[in-house]
């Protein structure tokens, strides 16, 4: 019997589980991405080229958009988008305080105002009923996250962006494959952003981004501000940046790109192993589990549960102990950061950002776990509501 399935069959408690293991998705692979590592060294080109090219094609063609453009991460993305579309001082952006610090950053780093609105509780995502209720005639654009792998609820957004002619940019640093309604990420606004961060669902040797978009002036625009806005050459009619994405990670990602379908189908097993397991030990009240929703697919580049009633820190040092890796995204919210101070956003004003930010834990879900690894992690959790009942 081969020890994988040994691992399978007769799980083991003191098994570690550690919250992601990309060598795991590298092993199967290697050959192929040192070949193409070493091609681009042979090649002597390092900066764009022809390995971006095939990158930037088969992006749009997954995202079934008319183009994609790469740059240096996810970060640069949102804050390239926002440039593209003359985002400034004396502008507002409607952003949620429940995502990564970067999809607020952009916003700042141009003089502009980030608005925080609150989340849905059930999916984590931006409610739209607080984007309407924070439009004004300053908004400019609103970012809807996709966070974790699931859309953000597009439709109302989409309305609201055609009714008061305000940019729709979407954040799909977590959502790379992910549909709404059929339709791809990347392809719910006027521009997407993607990270290839290597936690991502698609995830590089490195830092990587890329801009999708179907708008020919858009992409134009991307293209100039992400190198310096110089063209022709040593030319500069706009002052742009310098992110582009390096030769080596987009050979890399074309290798990983072929199996990006797999690994998100992998997850969604994962997701639906863990609400399985979840069931049968009967936590209801102590773990919510996370929610698909029906008219998405989502793609669970996080597993992330709530913990309610005070007992997170308690639970995830429990697991700790044992070995089971968890994370939590994210425990401080972003009208709350120091840096955002100036803002005077007065505490309790995002009451559902501010209850997750205290409740949510995220689990292992990367593509390769085992089931065994799964159980052992669902059986650390029940035995600490069994052995610690509150
Ligand atoms: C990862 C991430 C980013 C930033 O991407 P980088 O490539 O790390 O710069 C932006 N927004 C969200 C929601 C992310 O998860």
């Amino acid at each position: 019997m081969s020890t994988d399935l040994a691992r399978q069959t007769a799980p083991c408690a003191d098994l570690p589980v550690p919250l992601l293991d990309v060598s795991r998705s590298n092993e199967a692979i290697r050959e192929q991405i040192l070949d193409a590592v070493v091609r681009v060294i042979d090649s002597g080109r390092f900066v764009l080229g022809p390995d971006v090219d095939e990158l930037e094609k088969a992006v749009a063609a997954i995202c079934e958009v008319k183009h994609a453009v790469g740059c240096a991460s996810g970060s640069d993305a949102l804050l390239l988008a926002l440039m593209a579309i003359n985002v400034g001082a004396g502008d507002e952006v409607i952003v949620p305080s429940f995502t990564f610090f970067a999809t607020s950053s952009a916003v700042w780093r141009l003089g502009a105002r980030p608005v925080f609105v609150d989340i849905e509780p059930r999916t984590f995502n931006m409610d739209p009923q607080s984007v309407r209720s924070a439009i004004t005639p300053a908004t400019k654009a609103i970012i809807p996250v996709h966070l974790f792998g699931l859309c953000a609820e597009m439709s109302p957004l989409r309305k609201l962006s055609e009714q008061h002619g305000i940019h729709l940019v979407e954040d799909a640093a977590q959502a790379i494959g992910a549909k709404y309604d059929g339709q791809m990420a990347g392809n719910l606004g006027q521009v997407g952003c993607f990270s290839f961060y290597p936690t991502k669902n698609l995830g590089g040797f490195g830092d990587g981004g890329m801009l999708t978009t179907s708008s020919d002036a858009l992409a134009r625009r991307f293209r100039l501000l992400r190198g310096h806005g110089m063209h022709p050459r040593y030319t500069h009619d706009v002052v742009g940046i310098n992110s582009r994405l390096d030769s080596i990670q987009a050979a890399v990602l074309n290798v990983k790109l072929r199996q990006l379908g797999s690994w998100n189908a992998a997850r969604q097993r994962n997701a639906r192993r863990y609400t399985e397991l979840f069931e049968g030990v009967g936590l209801e009240k102590q773990v919510v589990l996370p929610q698909n929703e029906n008219h998405c697919e989502h793609v669970w580049n996080q597993y992330t549960i709530r913990i309610p009633a005070g007992r997170r820190e308690a639970l995830r040092d429990y697991l700790r102990e044992r070995n089971v890796g968890t994370e939590i995204y994210y425990p401080i919210p972003l009208h709350r950061q120091k840096c955002f101070q100036s803002l005077e956003i007065s505490t309790g004003s995002l009451p559902e950002t501010e209850r997750a930010a205290k409740e949510v834990l995220s689990l292992p879900i990367f593509p390769e776990l085992l089931e065994a690894e799964q159980q052992v992690v669902v059986g650390h959790i029940r035995q600490f509501f069994d052995t610690r009942p509150s």
